[in-house]
Parts: structure tokens; sequence; C-alpha cells
């Protein structure tokens, strides 16, 4: 009998897609590792504001604040987060305006996206030591430059109304418009479509469809 494939799922989209409810979903389906990456970029994003750093002036060719930063990986059921040394922030620490305001603006510089690609391509290690038989990582580069080499590659989008009242209904205020303005138009990885990924609109799907369509998908890799 041959042994059971490692699956790697690349989930991208835009803010409030719905990439992080469909990927835990799917998680609990293929017993694989679930990877927020947008988290990694709130965490790094904590650690530069209370730093007092604002803006991506501080990084130059000598000069990079994230050097030092002790990234570690924390499991919790089926859910991976990053900490910093040896802390993982709060979701209320990481998910609010503040945060919200500046996430897409340290996101575009290319050091700090050069910073986390080693640690992100490494979860998938750390999937296997812990006995997944897979990982499901989301954000916005995942299909196109994390791993582009996925075994399947879903690109998930959603009227802008819809994505708003998801929002809304987790009782969140969140600059999605701003963000994916942002995240769109920078140079550095940005947030698109790859040639290659499956498009899903899920803007007249329930959750469950749209976990029970890439379901049916991972099931016949
Ligand atoms: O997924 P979430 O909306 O929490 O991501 C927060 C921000 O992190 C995004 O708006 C984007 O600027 C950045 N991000 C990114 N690349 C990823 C994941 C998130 O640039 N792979």
């Amino acid at each position: 009998m041959s042994e059971k494939k490692f699956l790697v799922i690349a989930v991208d989209g835009g803010a409030a897609s719905g990439k992080s409810s469909t990927s835990r979903g799917l998680a609990a389906k293929h017993n694989l590792m679930h990877v927020d990456t947008g988290a990694h970029y709130r965490t790094v994003s904590l650690s530069l504001l209370r730093r007092g750093i604002t803006g991506a002036d501080v990084f130059s060719a000598t000069e990079n604040p994230l050097e030092n930063l002790d990234l570690g990986t924390e499991v919790r059921e089926r859910e991976a987060a990053m900490s910093i040394g040896g802390v993982v922030p709060a979701d209320s620490e990481i998910r609010n305006d503040a945060v919200n305001a500046v996430v897409s603006q340290f996101a575009a510089i290319p050091e700090v996206r050069k910073f986390l690609f080693d640690y992100q391509r490494s979860q998938k290690d750390v999937a296997r030591e812990h006995g997944f038989d897979g990982l499901i990582m989301d954000g916005r580069d995942i299909g196109s430059v994390i791993f582009p080499d996925a075994d399947l590659r879903i690109f998930l989008t959603a009227d802008p109304e819809a994505r708003a009242r998801r929002r809304a209904a987790e009782g969140i205020a969140d600059s999605i418009a701003e963000r994916d303005k942002l995240d769109s138009s920078r140079k550095a990885a940005p947030l698109a479509c790859p040639e290659g990924a499956i498009k899903i609109d899920s803007t007249d799907l329930t959750l469950e469809q749209v976990v029970e369509k890439i379901s049916a998908m991972i099931s016949a890799l």
C-alpha cells in the first residue's frame, strides 16, 4: 500500500473573503495544520508598533529592526500560531484598529516579507513533526510566492458588501477596502489570483458550502 501523501493547500484572497474560517473547516476535515499568515504580519506589526516604529523609513541596507526577533511556533489543536520571544500575542492585541491601520503598510516592505518567507515555508516541517496529514496556509501570496508548488491553490473572492457584512457579524470594524487596495497595488507579492489557482466566489455560498466544495477537491488529490 502506498504511503499517504503529505498535502500542502494554499488559500489566498482579500480581507474578509473567508480564508481563515474556510481553512479551519478544511483542517478539521482532513487532519491538516492551519496557519493564518495574516496573523504573522499582524504580530510583526504589533512588535514594530511597540518599539515606536510606524513606517518603512527605519528599514535600510544597514538596519533591519526585525533582525533579532526570535520567532517560534505554538501549535494548539490544529492551529499554529507565531510567537515572538516565546509569546503568542492575544487576538485582541493583533486584531484591532491600531494594527489594521498599519499592517498593509508594513506588509508592503520587501524586508518584512523576506523575513517571514523561511519561517512560513518551515511550517510544513512543523506540521509533519506534529503528525498532521498536511498543511493548510492562508494569506495573500501563499499560492504565488510561499508555496507555488502546493498540491491545491485556492483563491477566494466575495463581493465587498458580503465581506463587510461578515466582519460586522463578527462584531469587528475593519478597513477591508483600504487594506485590499494597498495589498493589490504593492510591488512585493501583490494580492492577485495566481495562474493555475482555482478561483471560488463565495458571495452566494455559505461557509459550509465553500468548505464542502474544496473538501471534495482535497479528497480527489
Ligand atoms: O489575513 P489578514 O486580513 O488578517 O491579513 C492582514 C494583512 O496582512 C493583510 O491586509 C496584508 O497586508 C498582510 N498579509 C500579506 N500577505 C499574507 C497575509 C497577510 O501581505 N500572506
